[in-house]
């Protein structure tokens, strides 16, 4: 049985990631400020002997004896995490170094929850690992964006300087239930308009596109990373090839949904990308790993999953 820390495990991943990790017989250690997570994500598992809650920020150092560290806290929607993005590059720098100082000391495997966001505006398409990016620094993403970039160098740097495992997965929009309603990520917001007969907010003209991942489909691989040997630490694009125009997003829900919701247009934030979907090749070589959920499937339980809550 190994001892697992998942920071940020009461969010919308981390839940379903504490979940898994139990599922599997492991004993976790879910640790989070509930920023924008929320104890009910994870009320069902307080009963598991085998689970702790924690409130703690990842912003002031934490210690526990573990064998794994999930290092997931940070806010992950643009709204929530713009909201005081000083805090954001401080959850993503200082987080990572706290973290980072923990696995060190009990020589714990860790795994960073990067991001798609990394490439920023990508010129290239699709996004390989071994793309750079085109990022804004001084932008409103900066602060999601340049934070978890500067945490990968922090984590690459601590893997050649103080031979800590660690494991980067660059993670590409995720949807499923318990994402919060008032999330305010597109998928989310749209099933939630739907349902409630609202307008549907499309930004710009609905021309961008990006690629959805099942949550169960991101838990998998999350998994399968933390596992490989120590000759793969990443990055590895994790997500769901599929591509769709936010307008083609809109259109698949409202038709699932059955909804009257007219869609309505907005100005296009700063800085939003104009493409998004991942090369998974390396996912495929080195986790023998493919997304399995489609995204019709995966719609289907996240709509009954809203439709049960609201
Ligand atoms: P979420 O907002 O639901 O979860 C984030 C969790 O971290 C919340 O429970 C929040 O309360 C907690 N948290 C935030 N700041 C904290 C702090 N300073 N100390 C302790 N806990 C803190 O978002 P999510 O979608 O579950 O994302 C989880 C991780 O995955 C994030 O690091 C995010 O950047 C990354 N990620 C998510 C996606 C996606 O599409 N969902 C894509 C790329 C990367
Ligand atoms: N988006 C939209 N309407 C919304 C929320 C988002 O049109 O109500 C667009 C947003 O401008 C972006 C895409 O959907 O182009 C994905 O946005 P999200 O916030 O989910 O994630 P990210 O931009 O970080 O990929």
């Amino acid at each position: 049985m190994k001892r697992i820390l998942v920071t940020g495990g009461a969010g919308f991943i981390g839940s379903h990631l504490c979940e898994r990790l139990l599922e599997d017989n492991n004993e976790v250690i879910c640790l989070d400020n509930f920023f924008t997570g929320s104890k009910s994500n994870i009320v069902h598992l307080l009963k598991n002997p085998y689970f702790e809650l924690i409130r703690h920020d990842v912003i002031a150092p934490f210690f526990a004896e573990v064998d794994e560290i999930y290092n997931l806290a940070c806010p992950a929607s643009p709204i929530h995490y713009q909201y005081n993005p000083i805090k954001t590059t401080k959850t993503s720098v200082m987080g990572a170094i706290n973290m980072l100082g923990l696995a060190k000391r009990v020589k714990a495997k860790i795994l960073q929850a990067s991001t798609s966001e990394v490439y920023g505006d990508p010129e290239q398409h699709p996004q390989r690992e071994d793309y750079w990016g085109h990022v804004n620094p001084v932008g409103i993403r900066a602060c999601y964006d340049e934070g978890k970039r500067c945490a990968e160098t922090l984590f690459t740097d601590y893997k050649i300087q103080n031979n800590v495992k660690i494991k980067i997965a660059r993670i590409f929009n995720t949807y499923g239930p318990r994402m919060h309603p008032n999330d305010g990520r597109v998928v989310s917001n749209f099933i939630v308009q739907a349902l409630k007969g609202r307008p549907i907010s499309i930004f710009g003209e609905g021309n961008q596109t990006r690629s959805f991942q099942y949550i169960d489909d991101l838990v998998d691989a999350l998994i399968r990373l933390m596992i490989t040997g120590s000759h793969f630490s990443g990055p590895v694009n994790i997500g769901n090839p599929q591509e769709f125009t936010i307008r083609e997003l809109a259109e698949k829900i409202l038709k699932m949904t059955g909804s009257k919701s007219v869609i309505k247009f907005f100005p296009l934030p700063d800085d939003d990308p104009i493409r998004r979907q991942p090369d998974i090749s390396l996912a495929k070589r080195e986790l023998r790993w493919e997304p399995k959920v489609p995204l019709d499937e995966g719609l289907e339980k996240t709509i009954d999953y809203f439709k049960k809550i609201i």
